[in-house]
């Protein structure tokens, strides 16, 4: 794949477009596209989860703003519960 390619799907992905018609549209395999939007989506959630990390208030349920209990000797949750951390993950996970 060219960068003029990548840059391409980038463009095409952000305007809404599935891997399938980006696919038909620049002539590439639709596994290449696919394979390479996640891989470029996953970059983009790990530098977002990041951000999320470093500014959050660690106190507080990452999904809802619940304030956590902290346990003792146990290493601190970001969730208040099971339902709030898949929910987060699935937002962040596209
Ligand atoms: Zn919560």
């Amino acid at each position: 794949m060219t960068k003029d390619e990548k840059n391409r799907i980038i463009a095409l992905s952000e305007s809404g477009k599935k891997p399938v018609d980006i696919a038909t549209e620049l002539n590439l395999p639709y596994n290449t596209v696919k394979s390479f939007l996640r891989r470029s989506r996953e970059v983009e959630v790990i530098e977002e989860v990041k951000v999320v990390e470093d500014s959050r208030d660690k106190t507080k349920c990452l999904c809802c703003g619940e304030p956590l209990k902290f346990v003792v000797g146990k290493k601190q949750k970001k969730f208040c519960s099971d339902k709030c951390r898949l929910k987060y993950w699935r937002v962040h996970n596209g």
